[in-house]
């Protein structure tokens, strides 16, 4: 089972390091979660963001990867 960042496209590993600096495209075959740069970016942006931010960003992205299938 491939996996891929849902936020920047890489291919990742099962324990979410990129496997590769280049992005793809979407693949559907592939699991989709957060790599650990893209985690590490989002938690540092959520730190600087206010509560309310904090609270409904997951619900809307949850929303987004769920309609595609
Ligand atoms: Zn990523």
């Amino acid at each position: 089972m491939q996996r891929q960042c849902a936020w920047c496209l890489r291919l990742m590993d099962s324990i979410g390091e990129p496997l590769s600096s280049i992005p793809v495209p979407k693949t559907y075959k592939a699991s989709h979660g957060m790599c650990k740069t893209c985690g590490n970016l989002w938690l540092e942006k959520a730190l600087q963001d206010t509560q309310s931010q904090i609270a409904t960003r997951p619900l809307v992205l949850d929303a987004h990867l769920t309609s595609q299938y």
